[in-house]
């Protein structure tokens, strides 16, 4: 789960880690009274948007009067701010932050996030702050110091005097940078994050040092022990396709091809699309139906499948287990009657009740092209998607 930017500053306070002062506004009056009442010279004004690289798509600004900070707010709210993450279609810009410009001496990475491989969490920090990390991590890669954290001990006091040393700091502001970089750690295990990223960590000119920017996401499976982090979504923000899809209880992920797929089981959802691929073919999505699906499920996830004008055929792989043949082939039945079905659908179904779903099909009179096993079934549906 993502959260937005003066979300994940809200945090760092409680953890009393300094940022810079700010505040988040929903229209151009109130940015500028938040500007007005923050004092200073030079603001800059951040569309919050769950996806980064803001600054190069326009969604960073600096401003030098409040009538400027008015203006910039007043076109960046209510656009849709199109940056290297977000695709072409962007994401809608609701909120401004509006933040007291500071005066950047230099800038660091620094990011907190697990590495499954290690089993274990890591800490990554960069001199080249600011810059995108995985070019740093392309072209310089010995500039990015990495520290594997044992997570009962935490990010030591000696740990984090190494990178701090190794980003080249010393002093008073290496002092300051450990405790922030400690205090971020805090942050990261006890919020059960995924990823808790900082670019830039800045140091300014009268030797402070702040994160200037956050990006911070949640464990999804960590989140029945934080509820009040239920409250931070923004349905705005994410894909409409898929939300739709998780209030019908279906595990649904968009993708970019044309096959649209409807499996029962992650595993199988998997495969299928891996076949699909293997003959040549893109898949439009997983959707994983699951054990307990009911002909209403099944109708969801026609209608869902079939909302994306992308979608040329659609594949529908059942092995009958707990779930049986017959009870999905009355699902899809009842779903081509709903959902006027535009597109030619290939169903391959083993298992339990099978000869009981197939009838159910035939004698559905629906133009349903059958297969036997997985392979024919990717085969005949890349075959249909390319329009033979
Ligand atoms: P991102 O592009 O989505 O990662 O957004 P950031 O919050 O990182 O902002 C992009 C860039 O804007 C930063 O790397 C900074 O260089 C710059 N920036 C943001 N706030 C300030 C500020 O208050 N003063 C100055 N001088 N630069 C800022
Ligand atoms: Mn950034």
């Amino acid at each position: 789960m993502k959260i937005h930017e003066y979300q994940a500053r809200e945090i760092l306070q409680n953890f009393e880690v300094p940022i810079p002062a700010g505040e988040v506004a929903e229209n151009a009056l109130e940015a500028r009274e938040i500007a007005q009442k923050l004092g200073g010279a030079v603001w800059a004004v951040k569309a919050q948007v769950h996806a980064g690289g803001r600054g190069k798509g326009g969604g960073v600004k600096l401003a030098k009067s409040l009538e400027e900070v008015e203006k910039i707010a007043s076109e960046m709210i209510g656009m849709r701010l199109v940056t290297k993450q977000t695709g072409a279609a962007g994401a809608p810009v609701s909120k401004v932050l509006i933040q007291q410009g500071v005066s950047i001496a230099s800038e660091y990475y620094v990011g907190f996030l697990i590495d499954r491989a290690a089993q274990s969490a890591v800490l990554l920090a960069s001199s080249e702050g600011g810059m995108e990390i995985e070019k740093v991590a392309a072209e310089n890669p010995e500039k990015i110091v990495k520290v594997y954290i044992d997570n009962d001990e935490g990010l030591t006091e000696k740990e984090a005097m190494s990178v701090t040393t190794q980003l080249g700091m010393s002093g008073d502001i290496q002092q300051k940078a450990v405790k922030v970089l400690q205090r971020l750690w805090n942050v990261f295990k006890t919020q059960d994050c995924s990823l808790l990223e900082i670019n830039p960590l800045i140091v300014t000119v009268g030797g402070e040092v702040y994160p200037l920017d956050a990006k911070m996401n949640f464990d999804d499976n960590a989140l029945y022990r934080h509820p009040e982090s239920e409250a931070l979504i923004d349905p705005t923000q994410e894909d409409p396709t898929e939300l739709e899809a998780h209030e019908a209880g279906l595990q649904y992920i968009q993708l970019d091809g044309n096959i649209a797929c409807l499996v029962n089981g992650a595993g199988l959802a998997m495969a299928t699309m891996d076949t699909i691929k293997l003959f040549g073919g893109e898949p439009a999505n997983f959707l994983d139906i699951g054990g307990g699906a009911t002909p209403e499920k099944v109708t969801a996830a026609f209608k869902i499948m079939l909302s994306k004008p992308e979608v040329k055929v659609i594949l529908v792989n059942i092995f009958g287990g707990i779930m049986k043949c017959d009870t999905i082939a009355e699902g899809i039945v009842e779903a081509c009657k709903a959902v006027k079905l535009t597109v030619p659908l290939v169903v391959r179904m083993n298992g339990t009740h099978e000869e009981l779903g197939k009838e159910i099909l035939r004698e559905s009179k629906l133009p349903i092209v059958s297969a036997n096993t997985l392979g024919e079934a990717a085969e005949k549906a890349v075959n249909l998607a390319k329009g033979n």
